[in-house]
């Protein structure tokens, strides 16, 4: 027994030693922070409860460091300290019950409740009111002088206090905060490098570190960091009482401070918010890794003093792991109904935040290039919320050469036709619409509840229906018969007859309903909603598509020589190019209701230096393009790319086939007639701006059950423009226009007639 706790120990030691070196030497760590913690934590119980097998070189023993040896060392007016680790509540409680030990009896403890932010500690020094210095933690007595790069962080006051209304700062203040990068500003980092051809960086703490430290402030200048400040480590001002009143006076000084922090009478109320902060964990701008629970009362804080290099009046409470580390043993593909290809890493299994994980999403072909994920590598992964698990990116310092690269194959896995990556997209697909895949989970996505509620068509069964060749499409599934299914395995009379009722049914669903399934990229039953009220029927969306595409191709046709001859020398040409080589997303939305086409054309396209004899072609092949745009365009709630992807979608050939099958085989396709309240709107256009005293969706039922239409933008076709408490411009624009500007009073005064 007790030589299994040496042995014990000693592993311990000797996997902490080569995890620091690792991390702090080669900046290359093998495991998590989280699996770093577990492992010190169950080393520091081991040796609390045994302290004569502690070795004297034990990692307990040293503070973590982050010296460098490229700046010059800064000390701390007071040691910085680090916080002991709660993994649980019984920790929690664990740790006041000793903290009451220490503390006259009956003293009651107060709490302030904080975010652990999960970056970079700093220490920033003011005198008279301004930046001196600031040093990383270091090794918490001193740390690496950064004071020229902290000075780029925009979101720290160079100067307090900010508001001079504020008072004044102290001779001296010594700050504590963390510097960090936004979730947003570290995603926005990774594409431009993407965009720039580089690896791709995979923790943002690491890279807050290395932006921080580096050697030109320029260079960290460029980096989006971000700091919070929440500690006050030494202060020539008036002492404060509690940790709350900290937070406070950093707040009026100007120091960026996190506004979440809450104060709780006692234990038992700040654990009731511990839940609460996990679950909002995602949805913050920042990554915690957990929450900082504090005696509140300062005094009893230093009461209760110092262990080791742990202050007893505050604890990390650590959120369960989120991450965990694993050796990636496959990828297998999937090939979803828009034919779009998505690799999934099958790992060895291991446990994340409760749950075993053994696959996880690698995104696309383009990221695990970018991350240089490889076939055996040691690889990150992250669980978090209800997110599918995925690998953040491999641990290039735990290969050991047999590692191989990931490609995406040349050919679809499952009808053997060549892959496509369109240009831009950083997707492969399978183009082949009929893709045995594609049209399964087509069709599982079609029959499903929400969707056509085909009972009796689960997965199993569309599987045998396409290994029996009896359906190609969704379309086929109307004409399903009795007797080629009959012949099926497992398929008796009662069940095809079964099938074949709710498949009748089917046809009867509302043209909505329909429209949903059809799974258009974006379509879900509220966009559905706003297209059956504008389109009376399938033919009408697809007459428009068709003349969209039309339009589309003529204006193509008409810029194509006038673009082949234009100046293309600068930017903002090429620009405006590239805008006119997308006009149903990049022009037919903002001059949809121009008054002027020409002119606004002619100030638009300047740099293109185009004759007036060529601006009003343009302007001609555009007003086209607008005019059979506008059905599409008008209805409030659907944006350009969403109009795209339905233009798109039903212009395709296969699908216009597809639909006309269907149609033909009786599924419904018609909007039903509404049953109007009265006529007093009937055949009017009414644009709904500013704040109103009902929700918008009121006003416009009451509008469309009286025979109006409700459009999103202000035009000569607008009959009136309805506005509320501070409306935007669409009111000048009407003024403009002379489209009459009434309240919600007159237009029920419409509505009665
Ligand atoms: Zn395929």
């Amino acid at each position: 027994m007790a030589s299994d706790i040496q042995t014990r120990i000693a592993e311990l030691s000797q996997q902490l030693h080569q995890h620091i070196y690792h991390y702090h030497v080669r900046s290359e760590p093998l495991i998590t922070d989280a699996e770093y913690d577990r492992l010190l934590q169950e080393l520091q119980t081991l040796e609390a409860e045994h302290p004569q097998y502690r070795r004297d070189d034990s990692p307990t023993q040293r503070v973590g460091s982050d010296l460098s040896g490229d700046f010059s060392k800064l000390r701390h007016p007071a040691p910085i300290l680090s916080l002991a680790n709660a993994f649980d509540e019984s920790d929690l409680l664990a740790w006041e019950e000793r903290n009451l030990r220490l503390l006259p009896a009956g003293t009651q403890l107060s709490y302030i409740l904080q975010p652990k932010l999960d970056g970079l500690s700093i220490v920033i020094t003011y005198e008279n009111g301004s930046l001196a210095r600031a040093a990383t933690r270091g090794n918490g007595e001193a740390g690496d002088d950064v004071t020229a790069n902290v000075r780029t962080i925009r979101s720290l006051p160079l100067r307090i206090p900010v508001e001079p209304s504020s008072g004044d700062a102290p001779d001296r203040l010594v700050v504590r905060g963390e510097i960090l990068f936004h979730k947003a500003d570290f995603l926005a980092l990774n594409e431009e490098q993407a965009a720039a051809g580089s690896p791709a960086y995979i923790n943002a703490r690491n890279t807050a570190s290395g932006s921080l430290k580096q050697k030109d402030s320029r260079e960290t200048a460029k980096r989006k960091l971000t700091a919070y400040i929440y500690a006050i480590v030494d202060s020539a001002g008036p002492p404060l009482a509690s940790e709350w009143e900290t937070v406070q006076t950093l707040q009026e000084l100007g120091f960026p401070v996190v506004n979440d922090t809450a104060r709780f009478a006692n234990l038992a109320e700040a654990r009731k918010a511990l839940a609460d902060w996990e679950a909002r964990r995602d949805s913050l701008p920042f990554e915690i890794d957990g929450l900082v629970l504090k005696v509140d009362d300062l005094a009893l804080a230093r009461e209760l003093g110092v262990v080791g290099k742990d202050p007893r009046g505050a604890i990390a409470y650590k959120f369960p792991a989120e991450e965990a580390t694993t050796t990636l043993r496959g990828v297998t593909i999937g090939v979803g109904r828009t034919g779009k290809l998505t690799p999934t890493a099958q790992l060895e299994p291991v446990f994340i935040g409760g749950v075993t994980v053994s696959s996880a999403s690698l995104h696309n072909y383009d990221q695990v290039k970018a991350l240089d994920i490889r076939l055996g590598d040691r690889v990150i992964v992250k669980r978090s919320g209800d997110v599918i698990p995925y690998v953040v990116g491999p641990m290039p310092a735990a290969r050991d050469g047999s590692e191989t690269a990931i490609t995406p194959p040349a050919r679809c896995p499952f009808c053997a036709l060549p892959l496509v990556q369109p240009k831009g997209a950083v997707d492969w697909f399978c183009g082949n619409a009929s893709c045995p895949e594609r049209v399964g989970r087509a069709l599982e996505f079609f029959v499903s509840r929400g969707a056509m509620d085909i009972e009796g068509m689960g997965p199993q069964t569309i599987n045998a229906l396409i290994a029996a060749r009896l359906i190609d499409d969704i379309a086929d599934i109307f004409t399903l018969q009795g007797e080629p299914l009959l012949a099926l395995e497992g398929f008796a009379q009662k069940k095809v007859d079964n099938l074949l009722k709710s498949i009748d049914t089917a046809k009867g669903r509302s043209f909505a309903q329909v429209l949903t399934s059809l799974g258009i990229d974006g379509v879900g039953s509220t966009v559905a909603g706003l297209l059956t009220d504008n389109f009376a029927a399938m033919q009408e969306l697809l007459d428009t598509a068709n003349a969209i595409r039309a339009a589309e191709a003529e204006f193509s046709r008409v810029i194509r020589p006038i673009m082949a001859a234009a100046a293309s020398d600068d930017s903002e040409a090429e620009r405006q190019i590239a805008r006119l080589q997308q006009p149903t997303t990049e022009l037919v939305p903002q001059l949809i209701d121009a008054s002027d086409l020409n002119q606004r054309l002619t100030r638009r396209l300047k740099a293109l230096l185009l004759s007036a004899n060529d601006i009003a072609r343009i302007s001609q092949s555009l007003a086209n393009l607008i005019g059979v745009s506008r059905p599409l365009h008008v209805i409030e709630g659907l944006g350009p790319v969403l109009v795209a992807n339905i233009v798109d979608f039903f212009s395709d050939a296969h699908n216009r086939s597809v639909l006309a099958k269907m149609l033909a085989a009786g599924v419904n396709m018609r909007a039903e007639e509404k049953a109007l309240a009265g006529d007093g709107l009937a055949g009017k256009t009414i644009v709904l701006t500013g704040t109103l005293s009902q929700p918008r969706g009121v006003l416009k039922s009451l509008i469309e059950a009286n025979g109006g239409k409700v459009t999103g933008s202000v035009s000569k076709r607008t009959n009136y423009v309805v506005a509320g408490e501070s409306p935007g411009s669409k009111v000048e624009k009407a003024a403009g226009l002379g489209v009459p500007i009434i309240d919600e009073d007159a237009l029920r005064m419409l509505v009665n007639g």
